[in-house]
C-alpha cells in the first residue's frame, strides 16, 4: 500500500522507503530503490503527489514507527531532480 494515497499497487511499482539518517545525521526517511535495507520500510509510488500527501499526514514517522518527525529531503530531491538548492545557473549567467 501507498503511504501517500493509500492506493493498492503491486510492489514492483512502489518505492520503498527506510528511516535512516540523511547527510547531516538527522532521523530522515532513506529511498531504498534496491529494497536492500534492513529494517521496517514503506511504500509510496515515486510520485511527488504521493510524497506529498505522505508528508502532509505524517504518514512516515507512523510507518516507520519513528517516534519524532523525518527528514525529507533526500527522497523529495530524488522525486523531484529539477528542483535543488543548489543550481544557481540562472543568476550566475548575467
Ligand atoms: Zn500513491
Amino acid at each position: 500500500m501507498c503511504v501517500g494515497c493509500r492506493g493498492r499497487a503491486a510492489a514492483s511499482e512502489l518505492l520503498r522507503v527506510t528511516a535512516g539518517s540523511d547527510a547531516h545525521g538527522r532521523p530522515a526517511v532513506v529511498p531504498d530503490p534496491g529494497r536492500t535495507a534492513a529494517g521496517r520500510g514503506a511504500h509510496l509510488h515515486p510520485e511527488r503527489t504521493c510524497y506529498d500527501l505522505a508528508v502532509r499526514r505524517k504518514a512516515f514517522p507512523r510507518a516507520l514507527r519513528v517516534p519524532g518527525p523525518l527528514a525529507t529531503e533526500d527522497l523529495e530531491h530524488l522525486l523531484d531532480p529539477t528542483d535543488t538548492p543548489t543550481d544557481r545557473s540562472w543568476s550566475s549567467s548575467s
